[in-house]
């Protein structure tokens, strides 16, 4: 099924199942209710579109989305991880294989080797470019300040500025920006939501979408919008009927119980080269979370041995843990980061009716709010004054 087959060309003033209805304004449905399809609900919302947030699972921002138990840092300072870096690609090529020192952090799960899509995303890493012009400074610092006045204008506790440390395997603080910024994107997203749904947004839980050559459905009933925003995380690719570059890097996190909030770091550190993160998300919690899996598209159970190394790897990382730290009812968490091969978002109009805010990598949390201010402007029109870092995340880098 090609694009133009997709059913999907604006419909002013169509119907959609269950929700109320605004006359005349734009019905957009947003798929996904992870922390970038909640703002872009939240951004559609402000431009005056009538919006339905369609969400597979029974809650939005629950345990099976990134959103849920990711690190937690809204760092500026740090450029994060952008996949096509020569030294990161080499970095995950020597990473495969035995690791007595636990210095290894990015892997290949097994099912990748008989999963197609696998190689047609490495084969789109192979030939990217670096995107070594991305004025990631000024993205970051914007992404951030949006996260901050949004949470305080929403009230949504749990998000705050504490110094984002970098610590050396020996605990040695190695850098460090006072503005840094923490929280639980979570907590966040459901706070978010529920503002939402209180201004009109029909929140839609159970609600797993496909797209047919009839449009976008759900249990086989048809939804009717005139826009349709993909924001389904790693697994917006499995809805499209054509290929987009987005894989699944699955990480994993524990969330550990604070046992002496005085000796606690505050904020959140990174161990090197371990990759270890440590984010102190609020008085009572503590999160631990590492590894880059390379999972196929399909659903797979967790690494266990990935997920019980989590704990030595702490032990050994970052040995004062147990001091201020245990492990009393603690789950381990898996999630999949939604990878594109430069690392940056995917955003922008894949069809028409079809716009796509997917894709962020390492980097969801922080930069959900200042793609979704982007692509709602795209979906509802108006001024034109985005920034200009946004032109790298246009579809168009990968011929879409
Ligand atoms: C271990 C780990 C640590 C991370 N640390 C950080 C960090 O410190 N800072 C940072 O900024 N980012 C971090 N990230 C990245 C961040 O978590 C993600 O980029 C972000 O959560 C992606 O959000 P999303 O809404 O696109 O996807 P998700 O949060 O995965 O949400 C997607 C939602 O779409 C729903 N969905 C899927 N298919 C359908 C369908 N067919 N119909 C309806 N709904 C559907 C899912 O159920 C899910 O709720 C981390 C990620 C991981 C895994």
């Amino acid at each position: 099924m090609r694009r133009a087959a997709l059913g999907l060309r604006g419909r002013r003033g169509a119907r959609v199942l269950g929700a109320a209805r605004a006359p005349r304004s734009l019905h957009v449905a947003v798929v996904g209710g992870g922390v970038v399809g909640v703002s872009t609900a939240d951004e559609l919302l402000k431009r005056g579109c009538r919006v339905t947030l369609l969400e597979a699972t029974q809650e939005v921002a629950g345990v099976s989305s990134a959103t849920w138990g990711n690190a937690g840092t809204l760092w500026k300072s740090l450029r994060g991880t952008t996949p096509c870096e020569p030294a990161t690609l080499w970095r995950t090529l020597k990473l495969l294989g035995r690791d007595p020192g636990h210095e290894k952090n990015v892997f290949i799960n097994n099912s990748c080797l008989t999963d197609a899509a696998f190689y047609r995303w490495a084969l789109a890493l192979a030939r990217c470019s670096n995107p070594s012009d991305y004025d990631w400074p000024t993205a970051h610092g914007d992404a951030q300040r949006y996260l901050l006045e949004r949470a305080v204008a929403l009230g949504a506790g749990g998000l705050r500025v504490a110094g984002g440390e970098v610590r050396s395997s020996k605990g040695a603080v190695l850098a460090s920006d006072a503005s840094d910024a923490l929280g639980d994107s979570a907590l966040y997203t459901q706070a978010l939501a529920e503002d939402c749904k209180a201004r009109g947004v029909h929140v839609w839980t159970n609600a797993p979408a496909s797209l047919t050559a009839n449009g976008l459905e759900v249990d086989g009933a048809c939804v009717e919008a005139d826009v349709i925003v993909l924001c389904a995380g790693a697994a917006s690719t499995t809805l499209l009927p054509f290929y987009v570059p987005i894989h699944p890097l699955r990480g994993y996190s524990i969330t550990a119980r604070v046992t002496d909030a005085e000796r606690a770091p505050e904020a959140s550190f990174f161990v090197h080269p371990k990759h270890l993160y440590c984010t102190r998300l609020d008085e009572e919690r503590v999160r631990f979370t590492c590894y880059g899996e390379f999972v196929p598209l399909r659903k797979t159970p967790p690494t266990a041995a990935l997920e019980t190394r989590l704990k030595r790897l702490i032990d050994y990382a970052v040995p004062d843990a147990s001091e201020w730290s245990d492990f009393v009812d603690c789950e381990v968490w898996h999630g999949d980061r939604p990878l594109t091969p430069d690392g940056l978002p995917l955003v922008g109009k894949l069809a028409p009716g079809l716009y796509i805010n997917a894709g962020h990598g390492f980097n969801g949390w922080r930069d959900a709010g200042i793609t979704a201010s982007f692509v709602a402007g795209l979906v509802a029109g108006g001024e034109d004054d985005a920034p200009a870092y946004v032109e790298a995340w246009a579809p168009g880098r990968f011929n879409l």
